[in-house]
């Protein structure tokens, strides 16, 4: 199969292109380099089955020629990380909604199956208990910009699911809960990366808010398994999966826990929301993902435990 990846040059993107080539597919990426890192795809760039077209997905000729030489479309490409939301919401929801909607055109003008990647934070701040896909969403104003991009999200499923139902597009919708790995750099805000890297460093950790609040991390490798099982099978059609690891901690124990297993002199600072992100910030309290969908559908589970993750990610981090 020939497979578009846009993003491909991105954290989960790289990763999907590495065992789409592994497994003998061919892959087109088309990334424009902003968030995603031409070193993470650098090994397969001389490699026959692949290429990389630097190019957004704003750029709808751009979007038309890649996906015309390919017959899968996975779309990953988006405004990356809690930072990048919050400094620029103007840019990341045209991202995010406009490059969806041409990548819906253009597979439904030349008739290609499409993966979209969607987000957990698609369910806000509804900590009710794990979220099963049909679980309400619970979003603050549209004017904050972390659910400005709830909403973004939400409105890419939305036109995907009704381009399958009235237009007949062989759609997929994933929804990724808090995926971390090799590959992912902090200084989008993300948790996993900024810690190991601050304990490595024997740097303070900064703990936002109470420490409280509680996430649970999929390794990347076992997020991208789970994607693969997805756009193999023909039941998934239509469909919206979670993707994510059912283990739950607090971002408290998390720190203690990264400190602990990188053997670090590291101390852990709270920093208030407000100032950590903007005023008026908000958080999600728990989020915790329900995947009996997915385990039934597919047979996808997530293997790794977070005490492996943690040393793995610490392992490349040194590397
Ligand atoms: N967080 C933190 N310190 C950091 C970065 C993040 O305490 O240096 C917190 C953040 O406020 C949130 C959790 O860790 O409560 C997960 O943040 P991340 O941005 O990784 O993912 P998301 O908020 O999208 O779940």
């Amino acid at each position: 199969m020939r497979y578009l990846v846009t993003g491909g040059a991105g954290f989960i993107g790289s990763h999907v292109c590495d065992a789409l080539i592994q497994r003998g597919d061919s892959v087109v990426v088309l990334d424009d380099l902003s968030t995603g890192n031409k070193k993470n795809i650098e090994h397969l760039i001389s490699h026959a089955s692949f290429k990389l077209v630097q190019g957004s997905i704003l750029d709808t000729s751009a979007v038309e020629s890649a996906i015309k030489s390919v017959d899968h479309v996975l779309h990953f490409a988006a405004a990356v990380g809690v930072f990048t939301i919050v400094d620029k919401p103007l840019e990341s929801l045209m991202t995010n909604i406009r490059g969806t909607e041409n990548i819906l055109e253009a597979a439904h003008m030349h008739g290609k199956e499409v993966l979209i990647a969607s987000s957990s934070e698609v369910y806000g701040k509804n900590a009710g208990g794990a979220l099963h896909e049909e679980s309400d969403r619970i979003v603050g104003s549209p004017l904050k910009s972390r659910w400005s991009y709830s909403e973004a999200k939400a409105i890419d499923e939305s036109m995907a699911y009704f381009f399958y139902q009235e237009k007949k597009l062989a759609v997929r919708l994933v929804r990724f809960f808090n995926t971390v790995g090799p590959r992912q750099v902090g200084h989008y805000g993300m948790v996993v990366p900024r810690f190991v890297s601050a304990a490595l460093k024997n740097e303070p950790l900064t703990v936002y808010g109470t420490g409280s609040q509680s996430r649970c991390f999929c390794h990347v490798y076992d997020a991208v398994a789970g994607v693969l099982a997805v756009i193999d099978s023909n039941a998934t059609l239509g469909e919206v999966f979670n993707i994510g690891n059912d283990e739950e901690i607090t971002i408290e124990n998390l720190a203690h826990e990264v400190i602990e297993l990188t053997g670090s002199r590291s101390i852990i600072e709270k920093v208030l929301y407000e100032k950590a992100y903007a005023p008026g910030f908000e958080d999600m309290q728990r989020r915790v993902p329900d995947i009996s969908k997915i385990k039934r559908v597919v047979g996808w589970t997530p293997k790794l435990s977070l005490d492996s993750i943690i040393s793995n990610i610490a392992t490349h981090l040194k590397a």
